[in-house]
């Protein structure tokens, strides 16, 4: 291969939140280190997405040295939760520590502001080819990196490219779901849980759920989603079922559709020196289908391991898989477990009714769906199965 154009430490392809996180965890790990981060659009740019951000993300991002308040500011937390189960149990509560919903075209956008402040190069540069060779990676046969993170979403380029070299999901073990989104004032037969995030689930097509997470101007981000089966499911078929779900719900704008990659069928992280974050290494979590704060974890994990390869030598995988081990591996555990019972409705009824019973295994429940939390045994002591 010709002389490298352009040589780096580490290039992040995608500056959605994983590829952010993964940028700014080089940069504070090893300043020294060259780091160039690529992305196929321009900034602001929109990303279907329920806009909701843990809690947890926050911190997150506050020790990757993000200005957590700038990145939020403006924004309006919201902590009330209200779900219904696919069997009818209702719970709504409070939040112990608020979510935000903000539109992804702003969150991304102050991330991709900070990380260039940083000093950080972001470029326009979609990616199409992506080559193990030379002592490191080849994009598009231009740009060489010792270290490549791939944090460019469901889709990943980097992923498929190296599909062939590289262990897969096991067959049939790759779940992804679908959903549907848009802007709408928040619905009208939802007024008694105004300002409130709402879910409701479903027994057709379980598991599917729809959702109102108000954006604090009186809209709200609407959608819905469901595991893909067998059976296609068209965008209509999407948008007749948000309906039915959503009651007194409005004209919707903005309607876009997406993939999820379900963190129940990640496949297993190798060694070499092409990283894969966030949505790339299907880290969303298969109960709720929020991915931000596993975008940001993975993103730093993945970030971390690359400076320490390309500054200490040592396998770059190697280190990722075993950071990601310790982080988040009793987590993905109990995820996975529960996935494997997904089809038992009556298991998630019960866990609503824990949650509507009690306040602490409310935000179990609520840590377990969009963190890093673990099944309790204050959760699971409170699981019944009729009431
Ligand atoms: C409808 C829907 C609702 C959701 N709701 C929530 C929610 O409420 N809360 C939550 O936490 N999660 C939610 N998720 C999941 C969440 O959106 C993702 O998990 C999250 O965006 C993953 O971040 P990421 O950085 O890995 O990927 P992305 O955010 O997808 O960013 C990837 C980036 O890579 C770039 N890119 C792609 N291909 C290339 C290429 N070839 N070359 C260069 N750049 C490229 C893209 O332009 C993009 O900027 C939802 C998902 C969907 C589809």
């Amino acid at each position: 291969m010709s002389r490298p154009s352009e040589h780096y430490d580490v290039i992040v392809v995608g500056a959605g939140p994983a590829g952010c996180a993964a940028a700014a965890a080089v940069a504070q790990a090893r300043p020294r280190l060259t780091v160039l981060v690529l992305d196929r659009a321009d900034f602001p740019r929109d990303k279907p997405c329920g806009d909701g951000i843990a809690h947890e993300v926050d911190a997150e991002l506050a020790g990757l040295g993000f200005d957590v308040p700038r990145v939020f500011a403006g924004t309006v937390p919201v902590a009330g939760l209200a779900l219904r189960s696919p069997g009818g149990v209702r719970v709504h509560r409070r939040m112990r520590h608020p979510v935000h919903v903000v539109p992804r075209q702003v969150f991304d956008a102050r991330l991709v502001h900070q990380v260039r402040e940083r000093g950080i190069e972001v470029r326009r540069h979609p990616v199409r080819r992506v080559q193990v060779a030379d002592g490191g990676v080849w994009l598009d046969a231009a740009l060489h990196a010792r270290v490549v993170i791939g944090a460019d979403g469901a889709e990943s380029v980097v992923r498929r490219s190296l599909a062939g070299s590289r262990p897969a999901a096991a067959p049939g073990r790759a779940p992804v779901a679908l959903a549907i989104r848009g802007y709408a004032a928040e619905p009208a037969g939802l007024a008694a849980l105004a300002g409130s995030q709402f879910i409701t689930m479903t027994d057709r097509h379980w598991p599917a759920y729809a959702w109102s997470f108000p954006i604090g101007d009186g809209r709200a981000n609407v959608g819905y989603g469901e595991l893909l089966g067998p059976d296609p499911v068209s965008r209509a078929d999407l948008l007749a079922r948000m309906r039915a779900l959503l009651p007194g719900l409005g004209e919707a704008e903005g309607l876009r559709a997406h993939r999820l990659p379900l963190s129940s069928g990640r496949p297993p992280i190798p060694d070499g020196p092409v990283l894969l974050a966030g949505d790339a290494q299907s880290m969303i979590n298969p109960f709720t289908g929020e991915g931000i704060f596993y975008a940001v974890v993975s993103g730093a994990l993945a970030g971390r391991a690359a400076a320490r390869a390309v500054t200490e030598g040592g396998d770059a995988g190697s280190r990722y898989r075993q950071a990601s081990r310790r982080r988040l591996g009793r987590h993905l555990a109990h995820t996975g477990a529960l996935a494997r019972l997904g089809g038992w409705t009556a298991l998630t009824d019960a866990g609503l009714r824990a949650a509507r019973d009690d306040q602490r295994a409310f935000d179990d429940l609520v840590r377990f769906g969009l963190a890093d939390g673990l099944l309790t045994p204050r959760l699971l002591n409170r699981l019944r199965f009729s009431g």
